[in-house]
């Protein structure tokens, strides 16, 4: 089986649209806005994706930029002004600004990346509000899918604080049994071997084939890596589709992180 998510990212954003419409006739424009400070390849691809986004789904989108002297204030102005929804803090900062301390700043009912302090730590409290877009897109693609989660052994490659630990609280109040690995564990293959359910976030192209996986495994893939102009994963999807069911790169985690982004959006104009 191919876990699609296009399909997911495709009905969730029915239900945008269609929440942006109920906004829109109570007079609420749902409006999200990016604070840039870098302009390098990747990041103006990721842009372009969620303008488009925004564009279709009827939300008020705009770039600001920013850099060292002004980020603070922009964050605050940002924080201030009630016509804005949702921010986003586009990674990396400028040079010599600490992220943490500047997320730190950021209203965590307009954090719709899910990134404060406040929000990372609601997930732990398992009271989550405003949930870090890839992590929650994995979860419900699983779910999607009708993936049994409790009890299930999952391990996740992957430790970062937007995708890797998040994801590991997601699957835990699941009651999943969740084992996470990252660069310096040992015998790495001995957990994925094992895992009901493997969910690989590295950024190595193509790392994973079938020796790493367990017959009957289902594989979410969230790696998005360039390799001579194409777009894959960080597993070897022809390898392992034969003995286990997987999700596409492109057209799986990425597409529902997209949708999930601009839920976030409507459910920023809830909160505040
Ligand atoms: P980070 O670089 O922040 O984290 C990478 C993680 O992988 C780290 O925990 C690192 O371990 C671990 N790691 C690296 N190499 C190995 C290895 N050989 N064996 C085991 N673990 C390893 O990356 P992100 O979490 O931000 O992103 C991971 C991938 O997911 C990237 O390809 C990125 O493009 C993609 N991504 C996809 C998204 C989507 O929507 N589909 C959204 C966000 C990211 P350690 O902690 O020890 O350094």
């Amino acid at each position: 089986m191919v876990l699609d998510g296009v399909a997911l990212a495709n009905k969730i954003k029915r239900e945008v649209q269609k929440e942006v419409k109920h906004l829109k006739i109570k007079g609420i424009i749902p409006t999200l806005r990016c604070l840039v400070s870098s302009n390098d390849r990747s990041t103006r691809v990721y842009l372009n994706s969620i303008k488009h986004n925004c564009d279709k789904l009827g939300i008020d989108y705009a770039e600001i930029g920013t850099d060292s002297e002004n980020i603070i204030k922009d964050v605050e102005m940002l924080n201030n002004d009630d016509k804005v929804h949702g921010v986003m803090l586009m990674h990396p900062v400028p040079e010599g600004v600490n992220e943490i301390s500047v997320l730190s700043m950021l209203d965590p009912k307009k954090d719709v990346e899910g990134r404060t302090p406040e929000n990372l730590g609601k997930i732990l409290l398992n009271v989550p509000s405003l949930v870090p877009c890839t992590a929650q897109a994995a979860v419900e693609l699983l779910e999607y899918y009708d993936v049994p989660l409790k009890g299930a052994n999952v391990t996740i490659v992957g430790r970062s604080t937007t995708v890797g630990k998040p994801l590991s609280l997601l699957l835990m109040s699941r009651d999943a049994t969740v084992t996470v690995c990252h660069s310096k564990t040992r015998n790495l293959v001995e957990a994925t071997k094992h895992a009901d359910v493997l969910v690989v976030a590295i950024g190595k192209p193509q790392m994973f084939d079938a020796s790493w996986v367990k017959e009957g495994a289902i594989v979410i893939d969230i790696g998005i890596n360039v390799v001579n102009g194409r777009v894959v994963g960080d597993v070897d999807f022809d390898s392992v589709s034969k003995k286990a069911s997987v999700s596409r790169v492109p057209g799986g985690v990425g597409s529902v992180t997209n949708a999930v982004l601009m839920r976030n959006v409507v459910k920023s104009v809830q909160l505040i």
